[in-house]
């Protein structure tokens, strides 16, 4: 059992471009969140920088840390590995550190299956609309539009996956959007009161899917 001197873990996932890793970075600066920094073989974005974003490394590191079963989970995203070492994360957690990560469906689902000692919350983030989605992918990888044709076309792979997390959130104004999250996250910790509705995000889904 979880005791109330540990930290809790609360996992972001969402299609690319939904805005996650905006939300984890804005949680992050204004709670008691340490971000999970990953490993990924993919290479930096512009302003990128290694050990605040992700660990960049080789495809070669990348094997020698799944040899040493260093990851609490890893995964195979867009054509490059992405993982979540255990040790940073374990002794945060610990030391009562709430730890925010920013994975994907199959990191999540890993996490999860591992039914570790510290209490789990996990968020599916959505766009507004694929308009929008598009729009802000464009935007992100501006120099790049195969980049975001790539990820539009992921997008209606990704999106079933919804229904496995413990609460789904649209991303359309980003203070509201933050606002939600804490206010879930506040009320999960001390067993308030969740202002949810699930029609209306099974509703939003459908829009979005359809
Ligand atoms: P993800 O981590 O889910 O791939 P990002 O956080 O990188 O997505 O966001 C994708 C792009 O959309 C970024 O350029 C970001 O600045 C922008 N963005 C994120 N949230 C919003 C929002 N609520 N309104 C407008 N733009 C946003
Ligand atoms: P990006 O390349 O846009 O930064 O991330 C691509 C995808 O990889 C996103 O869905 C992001 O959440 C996911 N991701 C980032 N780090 C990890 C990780 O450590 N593990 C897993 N499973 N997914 C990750």
């Amino acid at each position: 059992m979880p005791t109330s001197n540990d930290g809790i873990m609360v996992i972001l996932s969402s299609p690319s471009g939904a805005g996650k890793t905006t939300l984890v970075n804005l949680l992050s600066k204004k709670n008691n969140f340490e971000i999970s920094i990953s490993h990924t073989t993919r290479k930096p974005r512009p302003k990128e920088l290694s050990g605040k974003d992700y660990y960049f490394v080789s495809d070669q590191e990348f094997k020698r840390l799944i040899k040493n079963e260093e990851f609490l989970e890893y995964a195979k995203v867009f054509n490059n590995y992405y993982g979540t070492t255990r040790t940073p994360v374990i002794n945060n957690l610990n030391k009562g550190k709430n730890v925010l990560f920013d994975i994907d469906w199959q990191g999540a689902d890993q996490i999860k299956n591992k039914n570790l000692d510290f209490k789990l919350i996990t968020f599916f983030i959505l766009p507004p609309s694929k308009e929008i989605l598009y729009e802000r992918l464009s935007n992100r990888d501006m120099k790049d539009k195969l980049i975001a044709e790539e990820r539009m076309k992921q997008f209606e792979r990704d999106v079933l996956h919804w229904i496995n997390y413990n609460y789904v959130v649209i991303n359309d104004d980003l203070d509201t959007c933050y606002d939600k999250i804490q206010n879930l996250i506040n009320a999960e910790i001390n067993n308030g009161s969740k202002d949810y509705d699930s029609e209306y995000i099974r509703n939003h889904v459908e829009s979005l899917t359809s």
